[in-house]
Parts: C-alpha cells; sequence; structure tokens
C-alpha cells in the first residue's frame, strides 16, 4: 500500500511494483522505495503499541497491498535478553536479541511471512527456494500453512540433519544438491526458469521482512549504541540498517545505531570489500563449519557492503574456533545460539577494546542452537 516502486542497488534501474521480478537485469539486488511521508503520516509508537508484540505490528513497512494476504504465525516478538554476567564481565549493557524462539527457530520467519504473504499476493502456486537450511525450514513451514506446494534445494554436504528434518516434516520437497550452496542457488534457478515456479530466498521481499528486528529493538529498549549482526547473504544486516533509517525517515527515532557486522574468516567477502574500500563484493569459497552463513557469493553482499558504507560501521571476521568458543561461553547463561548467531559475541571480544565502557548493544543471536548441533 505504502509501496512506491522497486529500484536496483547498483545501477539504479526503477521497476513497478505489480511486476513480479527478483533482480535487476544487470544481476544486482533490488530495493524496494516507500513512501515515507504518508507513512510517517500514519503512524506513532503510541499507535503502534496498541498491537500485538510481533513482526506485524509494523505492518506499514512492509510490501503488501491487502491486509487479507498475509499469512503469518505471529512470528518476531523475540525476547532481547540483558546478559547476566557479561554486562558485569565486560562492563558494557549487553542485550541477546534471541532469534532461536521464531516459530522455525530462526530469524528468517520474518522475512519468510513478508515473502509468502507477498507470494500469496502474485496468485502464486509453486514455489522453489534454495538455501543453507535455515531459510529451506522457514519456507516449508509457512508454504504449507498457505497451501503452497514448494521445493527446497540445499548443499547436500553442509546442510545439518535437523534442519533437513524440519523440511521433510514441514511437508516441502527437497533436492539435495553436490557442491555448495552457491551450485544449490544455480539449480534452484534453472528450475524456476524450467517451470516457472515463484523464487523465494533473499530477493526483494524478504529483506523487507527482516527490517522488523530493528523496530522490535527501538520499540522495546530503544535504539542501542552498536548492533552485532551476521552476513550470510547480507539480506538481514541490509534489511537491519534500511528499518532503523526508516524509523528516522518517519520520525520514530532521532537515533541510528552503529553496525558491526561479522562473517566466517573461511568467507569474509563483505567484510574484506569494505575494508579494502571497494564497491563490489567479490566470490570466496565458503570454508567455515557456521553452516548459515556460508555463503561464498553473498546475493545481498552489496546491500550490505551499502549499508555498513553508509553507517560507517565496520566489519570482523571471526574462525570456527572463535565462534564455538563465543557459542559456550553464551550457553553457560542460557542463550544457545546457532555457531553463525554466536558469531557476533566473537565479535564482540574482538573488538571490545574500541568500544567505549556502558554502551549499549545488541548482538542478534540469529538462530537456535539445535538447528546445529
Ligand atoms: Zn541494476
Amino acid at each position: 500500500m505504502n509501496v512506491l516502486y522497486l529500484k536496483c542497488v547498483s545501477c539504479g534501474t526503477t521497476y513497478p511494483k505489480n511486476k513480479i521480478i527478483y533482480r535487476c537485469g544487470c544481476g544486482q539486488s533490488l530495493d524496494i522505495v516507500y513512501d515515507y511521508s504518508r507513512i510517517g503520516r500514519k503512524i506513532t509508537w503510541q499507535k503502534l503499541r496498541k498491537r500485538k508484540f510481533c513482526h506485524w505490528r509494523y505492518r506499514e513497512f512492509y510490501p503488501i497491498e491487502n491486509d487479507k494476504n498475509i499469512r503469518t504465525m505471529e512470528e518476531g516478538g523475540t525476547p532481547l535478553i540483558r546478559s547476566s554476567i557479561w554486562c558485569k564481565k565486560l562492563k558494557f549493557d549487553l542485550h541477546f536479541k534471541y532469534e532461536g524462539v521464531n516459530p522455525t527457530g530462526s530469524f528468517k520467519d520474518r522475512g519468510t511471512t513478508v515473502e509468502i504473504s507477498k507470494a500469496v499476493e502474485f496468485g502464486a502456486k509453486k514455489l522453489v527456494c534454495a538455501s543453507t537450511g535455515n531459510m529451506g525450514a522457514s519456507v516449508a513451514a509457512y508454504a504449507s500453512r498457505a497451501g503452497l506446494d514448494a521445493t527446497i534445494f540445499v548443499p547436500k554436504k553442509t546442510t545439518t540433519s535437523s534442519k533437513i528434518n524440519q523440511i521433510v516434516i514441514y511437508g516441502s520437497k527437497i533436492r539435495f544438491i553436490d557442491g555448495d550452496y552457491d551450485a544449490a542457488i544455480a539449480a534452484c534457478n534453472k528450475e524456476q526458469k524450467k517451470s516457472n515456479a515463484y523464487l523465494l530466498g533473499d530477493y526483494p521481499y524478504r529483506g523487507e521482512g527482516e527490517k522488523s528486528v530493528s523496530y522490535e529493538i527501538a520499540d522495546e529498549n530503544g535504539v542501542p549504541d552498536y548492533v552485532i549482526c551476521p552476513i550470510g547473504n547480507g539480506t538481514l544486516l541490509g534489511g537491519m540498517w534500511k528499518g532503523f533509517v526508516e524509523m528516522k525517515k518517519t520520525r520514530l527515532t532521532k537515533k541510528l545505531p552503529k553496525i558491526i557486522a561479522v562473517q566466517a574468516s573461511g568467507c569474509n567477502t563483505v567484510v574484506s570489500a569494505f575494508n579494502k574500500k571497494i564497491n563490489y563484493v567479490e566470490h570466496s569459497e565458503a570454508k567455515t563449519k557456521a553452516s548459515a552463513i556460508a555463503c561464498g557469493t553473498p546475493l545481498d553482499g552489496l546491500k550490505a557492503l551499502h549499508a555498513l558504507q553508509q553507517n560507517k560501521g565496520y566489519g570482523i571476521a571471526v574462525s570456527d574456533k572463535e565462534m564455538l568458543s563465543a557459542q559456550r561461553m553464551l550457553s553457560r547463561e542460557g542463550v544457545y545460539a546457532e555457531m553463525s548467531g554466536a558469531a557476533t559475541f566473537a565479535a564482540l571480544l574482538k573488538t571490545r577494546n574500541k568500544i567505549r565502557k556502558n554502551s549499549k548493544i545488541v548482538l542478534i543471536a540469529t538462530g537456535h542452537g539445535l538447528k546445529d548441533v
């Protein structure tokens, strides 16, 4: 209802909002442009807070034209848990946004509810999606709920059994692909062209859903000084930054946080582009056991890189060993995050001397530890 058009993040080409399109003709990601003065006239925190605390509380910021197309499981509304141990030890006001309690156990449900609602709006019946596992599990659940037929393409070697079990039990077809996540994307795209199925994944509508993590953080505890967020495809980081900027444009906040991006050192494409001050993201092999961020060619890498450049934040690469150690440290106070989510804490430990004491910091713990044991 509030969408104006779609725009390429690289060449600036625009596309009408009623056209099904996944990427720009130049191959890059698309961004969705809204009428923020219209949204700003309609909402205030007071009005929003009369609605239930979950993802759809902020529905004016999503690209759904008609509310009857919304398919939801009341995702979002996840707890912002204050650290009991590390606040004292590190002398920060530290919180974990614990995304493991979403309906399928990861932040992906925020993007999926919007993508599936949009697929319903476009009249789609058959869906295809390539995934490292979490997105596939999430799409499988929401597709079944919406009565849509979904096929999920996953890398055979690296997708964890818990994520495969989720995809199967929710009722989607699964295709195991030899090779990495990039190979799964190639197979999925080939099938999409052949069958004309609706393509889900880190395309424009998903990022719009993943923005809600920023609205919830601001809504519950105000905009923090720092947010530390992992990068797989870069969709979450790009969406989260867009969410904070949108809150400023619609006068819900005056403050913006500093963003610290985290990648695995065996797959640190965006962090490396940011540090080299280049305006493109190079391909890398995905050498990490943190399966959810093992993306050698991040689909929204450029979006995440632009977010980091605009924010004047910075990026950190952490090793698998550092992630596993951070995962154990977080678990000792009850927060069991999967490796890619624990990467945020590993990054904080590495950068803590650069952050002033008593800063308000939020770490995005993206998925439940049980997803990747
Ligand atoms: Zn373009």
